[in-house]
């Protein structure tokens, strides 16, 4: 089994304790940077590993340090820990299990973006979290790895944790940055993007909690050595969070390219005995689903190749179903959770997420019309390309995916009621 480089509380004992987790290493990648690299140095490093946003969207990560507007300060750093897509556990993991490597890069990014605040927004139930992270940082501010003339230089930085209050759509930057700015969570127009005009209206850098928490390994070994695993255009290593017909769920850590098949049979033990792979999500709700064909079971996880397939990676949050399950059941449950975590503020979404889920709940009652396959297809449709951010369409794709590839499911309610 090789190393683990973002879920190393695997093979290190209580690394969750600073002075453990200065013992291998800790802090020695900051400290190296702030007393002997310019931030610009720190972002051509980044650029050169090839790290790509961990969140989703999976964008360059120093391609979006640079877009900071230059010479404008105050500039913030934000990390994204509104772990809320279903089926994503990963970031929840590292915040528990290995705190100091992700408030690290925390540290780092801040340094690259020249920023001296940086703040970590955490998921409304992750109080508990919160409240351990909020013990990390005293201890760092303590040990003199937080405030002013670190390491006896002009480099100075403190780190703040905030709690939401549950929403959804908090994940998504831009409502993130209203929530923190203690506001109603609902996304902004772009533009102006948050790298011109983020918090209280300054640049500002937003990044995943797993994609930080690559940096110190990238910073201490090197961009080579980073864009050794993986592939070419996805380099380095994913934690993935496995879920759904499986023997094993977990989170498993692997360099991405690996295939669905090694995910799902190596690494989680495959379905249950005598079932077969029905369909995939590969980015928890927000998935077009996949078919369990061996040509999908063997297409690498990586952004290119999903991508390929008519879906995305996404926060790499793998559900497998197996053949026991009706894919209406999963539309409709994909439909509830988008109807309840719409935040209203456009029209296609608010209405049409609450018709999709009314007439998908019609179906899987056994009370569907005919013709109701046909108007959830069209409800989704008629939301798409038409919403202010991404959950909108997200809403979609799961609906108009399991219609287009799972049509079958549906219309036996129609035939077969329940
Ligand atoms: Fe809100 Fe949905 Fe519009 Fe996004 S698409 S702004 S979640 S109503």
């Amino acid at each position: 089994m090789a190393e683990h480089i973002l879920l190393r509380h695997r093979d290190i004992p209580d690394i969750d304790e600073l002075d453990v987790y200065l013992q291998h290493g800790g802090f020695a990648a900051f400290r190296t940077l702030v007393t002997t690299k310019t931030p610009q140095e720190v972002i051509d490093e980044v650029k050169a590993s090839g790290l790509r946003g961990r969140g989703g969207a999976g964008f360059p990560t120093g391609g979006k340090w640079s877009f900071l507007t230059s010479g404008v300060f105050p500039r913030y750093v934000v990390a994204n820990a509104d772990e809320s897509e279903p089926g994503t556990f990963k970031d929840r993991e590292i915040l528990e299990r290995n705190p100091f490597q992700f408030l690290e890069g925390v540290a780092i990014c801040a340094y690259a973006s020249q920023a001296k605040t940086a703040y970590v927004y955490c998921r409304g139930e992750f109080w508990d979290l919160a409240r351990g992270l909020d013990e990390d940082l005293g201890l760092l501010r303590r040990r003199g790895f937080l405030g002013q003339h670190l390491f006896g230089s002009d480099c100075s930085l403190d780190i703040h944790t905030h709690l939401g209050a549950g929403a959804y759509i908090c994940g998504e930057e831009t409502a993130l940055l209203e929530s923190l700015e203690g506001k109603l969570g609902q996304p902004r127009l772009r533009p102006p993007f948050p790298a011109a005009e983020g918090l209280y209206g300054k640049p500002t850098v937003i990044n995943n909690v797993e994609t930080l928490t690559n940096l110190p390994p990238i910073i201490q070994r090197g961009a080579a050595w980073y864009r050794a695993m993986g592939t070419e255009k996805s380099p380095g290593v994913k934690v993935f969070s496995l879920s759904g017909s499986v023997q094993r769920p977990g989170n498993y850590e692997l360099p991405l390219g690996a295939t669905f098949r090694e995910l799902i049979f190596d690494r989680g033990g495959g379905v249950p005995a005598g079932r077969k792979v029905k369909a995939i999500l590969p980015a928890g709700a927000s998935s077009t689903i996949l078919p369990g064909t061996e040509a999908v079971l063997d297409t690498p996880m990586d952004y290119e190749s999903v991508a390929a397939l008519g879906s995305a990676l996404g926060s790499a949050s793998v559900i497998v179903v197996d053949d026991r399950f009706d894919l209406s059941w999963v539309a409709l449950k994909t439909s509830r959770f988008f109807k309840h975590e719409s935040c209203g503020k456009c029209t296609p979404c608010r209405e049409g997420t609450y018709w999709m889920m009314h007439v998908a709940e019609r179906i899987e009652a056994g009370g569907g019309r005919p013709e109701d396959v046909s108007l959830l297809d069209t409800v989704a449709r008629q939301i798409q390309g038409k919403c202010l951010c991404a959950l909108g369409e997200f809403s979609t794709m799961p609906v108009v995916s399991a219609i287009e590839r799972f049509r079958a499911d549906f219309e036996a309610h129609m035939t077969d009621g329940r």
